[in-house]
């Protein structure tokens, strides 16, 4: 299939098209509180913009060599042995516009045709779509809240088939917050290694974004003899609040480093060179900050979670990890508002809130788990504590559940 024949498929990012439409209403007037985007609202520290600033004046704006120059390998090489107790040599790294270019490269650099990519659902937006356009067969795993919305070896055991490739695991996850303990990736690495043509993408962006006692483990970290068949994606945008900047890199297996290689020396060659330049200030300086972000984001988490768990039928489960509540509103589907509209799933309340309460939250279908919204705390306490308190309300005031 063409990529061309690919689109046909797909629809536009709904994330984005909430974005849009607070934008509009906000255009026109309207107080709109926009909880729908997955960025930080912190500036980007001073060291890292010292560093861009310093680079640009040096004159860093050749082309480098297309997966990253030496010193950005380097950095990303010491972070993994820092941080992942996992040891890289440069042929295993690459760096490109963005996590999301290294998970697209990847699959794209990586699949035949109609082999399968496992996702567990709730999924970040862009997982499925890309499965599709690089030629594969998105197979969606449920995994509903019962299951702290996590990937079950079981449920693994039963899903793979001899058409799968990959398994993408993405902890902490976007939508949920869910992260995978260090026993659960153990007990997931078990059902693996009884598969040894399945890959993994292990999607690591929100690493740092972590709360209360959870510690971080990925999983070649965790099962060191899968090392060969796992592609880590991590990258900058989140840990370090430089989303614009488009800096992702990934680790894994030289021959599919060297595939991505080939593939994106064809598409956008090397990511931006002062881009580059900002990633290694990020990744060798300074982490002290990294606690505070965390703190304040904590701190929002809980004022939320209360506020919203006060509401009549949402339901939400306390996330370990990245910006997001993924709010279960399976109760309030069925409900009429005061004025007499219908709210006939997640995508009806989602428009109701956005359109008469002028909340932006993303409905849960975009994630591939209706009956839900994401709400992003990635933003002030003060927008936060008035965007819960309108929807609590909203939650309200919503008439007869079926
Ligand atoms: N992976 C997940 C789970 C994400 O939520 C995002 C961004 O929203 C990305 C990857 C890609 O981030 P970026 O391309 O900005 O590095």
């Amino acid at each position: 299939m063409t990529v061309f024949e690919s689109l046909q498929n797909i629809q536009a990012s709904p994330t984005m098209a909430v974005t849009q439409r607070a934008r509009e209403l906000r255009e026109g007037g309207a107080d709109v509180l926009a909880l729908g985007a997955g960025e930080p609202d912190f500036a980007t520290p001073d060291f890292v913009q010292d560093a861009i600033v310093k680079a640009l004046h040096a004159g860093e704006t050749r082309y480098t060599p297309v997966d990253g120059t030496p010193a950005l390998k380097k950095a990303v090489i010491d972070k993994f042995a820092r941080e992942n107790n996992l040891t890289y040599n440069n042929d295993q790294i690459t760096a490109g516009t963005g996590g999301k270019q290294i998970c697209f490269n990847a699959l794209a650099a990586s699949l035949k045709p109609r082999e399968e990519v496992l996702i567990p659902a709730p999924y970040w937006v862009s997982y499925p779509a890309m499965t599709i356009l690089a030629g594969g067969v998105p197979k969606i795993i449920e995994c509903p809240r019962a299951d702290g919305y996590k990937l079950t070896p079981k449920t693994l055991a039963a899903t793979i088939t001899n058409k799968t490739r990959w398994l993408i695991l993405n902890s902490p996850n976007n939508p949920t917050g869910a992260a995978y303990h260090h026993d659960e990736l153990a007990a997931l690495a078990e059902v693996l290694r009884k598969h040894p043509k399945v890959w993994v993408l292990s999607d690591d962006i929100y690493e740092h974004i972590i709360y209360d006692d959870f510690v971080f483990h990925t999983l070649a970290q965790v099962a060191p003899d899968l090392a060969d068949r796992i592609l880590i994606v991590n990258g900058v945008s989140k840990s370090y609040a430089m989303t614009g900047l488009r800096l992702g890199y990934g680790a894994g297996p030289a021959s599919l480093i060297g595939a991505i290689r080939k593939l994106q020396s064809h598409t956008t060659s090397n990511p931006s060179s002062i881009s580059q330049a900002g990633a290694v200030a990020a990744l060798n300086g300074p982490q002290d900050f990294l606690y505070e972000w965390r703190e304040a984001f904590r701190r929002r988490r809980d004022a939320c979670l209360e506020s919203l768990q006060r509401a009549p039928g949402i339901t939400c489960t306390r996330p370990e990890g990245a910006f997001y509540l993924f709010a279960d509103v399976t109760e309030l589907v069925g409900t009429t508002t005061p004025d007499g509209q219908a709210i006939t799933d997640d995508v009806a309340l989602c428009r109701y809130l956005l359109e008469d309460k002028h909340v932006a939250v993303v409905p849960g279908t975009a994630f591939g788990m209706a009956g839900h919204f994401r709400l992003s705390y990635a933003t002030s306490d003060a927008i936060l504590a008035q965007a819960c308190e309108r929807i609590a309300k909203a939650a309200g005031t919503l008439k007869g559940s079926s």
